[in-house]
């Protein structure tokens, strides 16, 4: 099957895309992630994304295109798509891509958390510098407030998961991503799933969507 995750920053798309590539047996495509990876790496690649990372602020467009064609090469008839497409130009790109390849989406699953929760996740985050264990101040505090569990690491806060940011990155998912569940709406592949509440309650949501997709599959 090939999937794409929308949403907005906090939804657990992140969860939900490794959960179901797993299951599906297909490949991960996370474009966050590999931003991420890359910046920690220091390629020239992380060092395009870094800054627009920080800010909150989208990669432009040519630089992501490139990266999800090459990254499509590799991953077979497949993919879960985790961060991409995040607006309509990249949307047109992979929908042109896909069809060379002759492989159309099966799904588009928009995952829909409203803001306020939004920032209550994102801003109230931690992670520890050493071995990356995630933290939540109201949900999940380290026992002393700082410190890693795990490891005894320093517990902070990520440059884009402050407050001012977080902000920053739902205006450009109001402005730019949202447009794109009308626009796979038209195509017939939307489904809408809620966001809220534990991880395994929004994975079954997902696995329900998922399901009735693939028994309609190939029927029109
Ligand atoms: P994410 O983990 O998906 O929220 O992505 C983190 C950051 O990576 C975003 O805030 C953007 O700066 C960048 N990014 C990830 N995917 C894309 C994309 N498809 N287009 C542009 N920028 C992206």
């Amino acid at each position: 099957m090939r999937v794409v995750l929308l949403g907005p920053p906090g939804a657990g798309k992140g969860t939900q895309a490794g959960r179901l590539a797993d299951r599906l047996g297909a490949a991960l495509i996370s474009t966050g992630d590999i931003f991420r990876r890359s910046a920690d790496e220091g390629t020239e690649l992380g060092r395009v994304a870094e800054g627009y990372m920080s800010r909150g602020e989208l990669v432009p467009d040519d630089v992501v295109v490139a990266m999800v064609v090459e990254a499509l090469e590799g991953a077979g008839q497949g993919f879960v798509l985790d961060g991409f497409p995040r607006n309509i130009a990249q949307a047109e790109a992979l929908e042109r891509r896909l069809e060379e390849l002759g492989l159309p989406l099966d799904l588009v699953l928009a995952i829909l958390i409203d803001d306020d929760e939004v920032v209550r996740r994102i801003a109230g985050r931690r992670v520890c510098l050493s071995c990356q264990t995630p933290y939540h101040v109201e949900t999940a505090p380290p026992t002393r407030e700082g410190v890693c569990d795990a490891c005894g690491g320093r517990v902070v806060q990520r440059d884009d998961d402050r407050e001012e940011v977080v902000r920053r990155r739902l205006e450009v998912y109001h402005a730019s991503t949202k447009p794109l569940i009308d626009f796979y709406a038209e195509r017939g592949v939307l489904r809408e799933v809620e966001g809220f509440g534990p991880q395994e309650e929004v994975a079954a949501r997902v696995d329900e969507a998922v399901g009735h997709a693939s028994s309609t599959a190939g029927r029109g």
